[in-house]
């Protein structure tokens, strides 16, 4: 297949993991390895899809981020979209990883709808526009959620919605930015704080990126010395991004490199970072699971566009849930701990039954593992 075989040819694989090891072997003591971070979900579920854990040597250890968009988003806006659900004569649309996310009281929006709230699945925001146009004396309501790559397409929904005069649409926005996530994470892992691991670079992400552009990164590698590679979600892809990061690590250099320039470009789509500049404006702060709150890291509805924010047609109380103690989510979307560190992770928690979002979500790092990790039980 054009396009893809040439990025997961085994015999590069096989040739590039041999240059990672001519680079690292000897480079660093035993007991020091180089530490580097996916920031996305997608890479974690390339790393382990692959098999790259196998290739790469002990050199090498690699940290799961907090890029998953399903994962990052705390129980209490779970149990909000719930709440609407099940509060109000509405239908809440969301997409179909979200529907399985475990909030409070062992509900998720999936159990809702068992239980006779309207909740339905959409494979795009387009969907819930349409259903709200198709279905005029029924409140609709989009839960929209996702980094940077999600939030185009929900700007044009509502500026699709406002086009067509509905009065019978919203949008829960729960939209987050990467570059606040990544600073937090330079901060903590300078300080050592909360158990976020030090980290010798980021592999940086790559549909994100083909929407914000290089640049926004250039700040972890000018303000916290801490190379960035932009790479795509092919297996040599990834590779060939280790292999940049431990040249530059070794050679003491600090800077962005872009090895997806194939989709991404410096400036990244300046259209759509204009449509969402004109539909949302920054949130003074917003809580993800396990970073906490972080100022200016999520949107909002502009106020023109307010007759379009459901969190100003809808009360909503404030949840009081609490994370189920036991699941390790927050520490592992903060890099201090691996999915296997978890005691539910393949025993009571596992895709058929997620305890916690990591497990959940097509890009989360527990669903990683055990979907094409070895467990302890093999
Ligand atoms: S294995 Fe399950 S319970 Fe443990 S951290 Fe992952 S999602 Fe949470």
């Amino acid at each position: 297949m054009k396009y893809i075989d040439e990025f997961r040819d085994s015999g590069l694989a096989q040739k590039l993991a041999a240059a990672i090891k001519n680079e690292a072997q000897g480079a660093r003591p035993a007991a020091q390895p180089f530490r580097f971070m996916e920031f996305c979900g997608g890479h974690t579920h390339a790393i382990f899809r692959f098999g790259l854990p196998d290739l790469l040597p002990p050199e090498i250890k690699m940290i799961h981020g907090p890029g998953c968009p399903v994962c990052v988003l705390p129980m209490a806006k779970i149990d909000a979209a719930i709440q609407l659900a099940q509060r109000y004569p509405l239908t809440l649309c969301t997409y179909g990883d979200m529907m399985r996310v475990p909030g409070g009281q062992r509900l998720s929006l999936l159990k809702a709808k068992a239980a006779g709230a309207d909740v339905r699945m959409v494979l795009s925001p387009h969907d819930a526009v349409m259903l709200a146009k198709d279905n005029p004396s029924r409140e609709v309501v989009f839960f929209a959620i996702g980094f940077e790559t999600t939030t185009p397409p929900t700007a044009v929904i509502v500026k699709q919605a406002q086009a067509l005069g509905l009065k019978n649409f919203s949008v829960f926005c729960n939209h987050v930015l990467t570059p606040p996530a990544l600073k937090w994470l330079l901060e903590a892992s300078a300080e050592g704080a909360d158990g976020v691991p030090p980290s010798d670079g980021f592999v940086g992400p790559s549909h994100v990126s083909a929407i914000i552009g290089t640049r926004p990164y250039e700040i972890a590698a000018t303000a916290y010395g801490k190379p960035v590679v932009i790479t795509g979600f092919e297996p040599l892809d990834v590779l060939q991004a280790i292999l940049m990061l431990v040249r530059q690590v070794k050679a003491g250099r600090a800077v962005v490199e872009n090895e997806y320039a194939r989709a991404v470009t410096a400036e990244g789509n300046v259209k759509a970072q204009a449509l969402m500049a004109e539909v949302f404006d920054l949130r003074d702060t917003f809580e993800w699971r396990g970073l906490g709150w972080i100022p200016h890291s999520a949107l909002k509805l502009k106020d023109a566009y307010g007759a379009f924010d459901a969190e100003k047609r809808f009360a909503l109380e404030p949840s009081t849930a609490k994370e189920n103690p036991a699941c390790q989510c927050p520490a592992i979307l903060r890099g201090a701990k691996s999915p296997e560190e978890c005691k539910l992770f393949g025993t009571v928690c596992t895709p058929e039954n997620p305890i916690g979002a990591c497990m959940v979500s097509s890009e989360g790092g527990c669903a990683a593992c055990y979907s094409y990790g070895r467990r302890k039980d093999e």
